[in-house]
């Protein structure tokens, strides 16, 4: 179907929490008051670029009140290996604490 684009319609994707015209459709997952003293927010979604055989993936996003959300696809078999390295990276923070 052609035609103007509502800009409250929701995406054809089953999963896909976006309205209106996205570029990637995304499914908001998690969000972390992850900064240093509680500021920032890191946000965990599954994401999937708006392109014929775009991959499922996950997303990572850092939203800050000092600049514009930075956003990064990540593939979802390398997901386990960043968790497991922020994981152990997070151990070492806390013993050198
Ligand atoms: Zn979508």
């Amino acid at each position: 179907m052609t035609g103007p684009v509502d800009r409250n319609a929701a995406c054809s994707v089953k999963w896909c929490d976006e309205t209106g015209t996205h570029t990637v459709h995304r499914k908001y997952l998690a969000s972390v008051k992850g900064g240093i003293n509680g500021g920032g927010l890191v946000g965990v979604n599954v994401a999937q670029r708006v392109q014929p055989r775009a991959s499922v993936c996950v997303e990572l996003t850092v939203t800050t009140p000092w600049a514009s959300t930075a956003g990064y696809l990540l593939a979802a078999p390398s997901v386990p290996d960043i968790a497991a390295a922020l994981t152990e990276a997070a151990e070492r923070a806390t013993e050198l604490g």
